[in-house]
């Protein structure tokens, strides 16, 4: 972890001092304006890929990401090949994203939430870096990444036990992809892997008590996020008077939305996301930025409820 651990020991007031510093002289000023707006005020978080860039996992569609189109539900439920293509990549994704560690942009929300300001967290990321921070009232809208679901009885799975079951039909794998090597790697433990005989050769695990179908526990493109998760992201845009959203570029529905509900209750949005979001004509305010820098000297500088 890159956070608090690695500074000097200082008073919270000094280390927000000190990120303060770090922050361009305009980014500070609208932080002061986002300050005033949230003062004294519970107010909901949505986080997305923007927020675990720095803990080595890349954001997709973030500035200067190349283009790239996941699998959707269907392509994955459609062809066994395809199946067998993303595990092997999900195999080589996983053993990379398992070894992450949250930063200082987690460490800041989750303090958030110990401070009693918020009325819950809304996360887009599968990568559970912010339970790994600390964060307890977390929505993981899309799923998790350390969980396997079981398609025909439902079953979920660790994702640890999996990769165990992967690595004995699968021996010397992980090695050879290395050798080949992995050109890219996806928030959603997807690894893009250029030697397709690598993974023709991929033997997919099934399901280890029906021997149904395994599927990684995340919402896919072209599947609906469960309703249940969905109703409880609305209850803590509805019991909060602000929205804080950081680091998502809002460009798909199902984080969109909540910013959209909080905009028609007349909630002040504030977004905090390097480069344009799909929600910026929804935001009261809008800081272009790093979200570990400006959610740290947020989360020292506002005012415990
Ligand atoms: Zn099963």
């Amino acid at each position: 972890m890159t956070g608090f651990a690695s500074l000097p020991p200082a008073t919270a007031a000094e280390s927000a001092a000190q990120t303060a510093a770090e922050l361009q002289h305009s980014e500070t000023g609208i932080l002061q304006d986002i300050h005033a707006l949230l003062s004294g005020r519970q107010f909901a978080v949505l986080t997305g890929a923007g927020l675990s860039t720095d803990s080595g996992i890349p954001d997709y569609r973030g500035p200067g990401a190349a283009p790239r189109t996941p699998m959707t539900y269907q392509e994955f439920i459609g062809e066994p090949g395809n199946r067998q293509r993303y595990w092997a990549r999900n195999h080589i994704g996983w053993s990379h994203l398992r070894r992450a560690d949250p930063n200082d942009g987690h460490a800041a929300v989750a303090r958030l939430e110990q401070r009693g300001l918020l009325t819950g967290l809304i996360t887009q990321n599968v990568d559970r870096l912010h339970e790994d921070a600390g964060s307890v009232n977390v929505v993981d809208l899309h799923g998790r990444f350390d969980q396997v679901v079981c398609l025909d009885c439902r079953r979920l799975f660790s994702r640890r036990m999996l990769a165990s079951v992967l690595e004995e039909l699968n021996p010397g794998f992980l090695e050879r992809a290395q050798a080949a090597g992995v050109v890219e790697m996806a928030p959603d433990a997807d690894a893009t892997v250029e030697d397709a005989g690598l993974i023709e050769s991929f033997v997919v695990a099934r399901c280890p008590a029906c021997a149904g179908t395994l599927k990684p526990d995340f919402v896919y493109f072209g599947e609906n996020v469960p309703k249940d998760r969905v109703e409880r992201s609305y209850a803590m845009v509805d019991a909060a008077r602000a929205l804080l959203v950081a680091g998502s570029s809002l460009t798909v529905m199902s984080g969109l939305r909540f910013a959209r509900h909080a905009a028609k209750q007349g909630k002040a949005v504030v977004i905090i996301n390097r480069g344009p979001t799909r929600g910026d004509n929804l935001a009261t305010i809008k800081l272009d930025a790093g979200v570990s820098g400006a959610l740290t000297w947020l989360a020292a500088e506002l005012p415990a409820l």
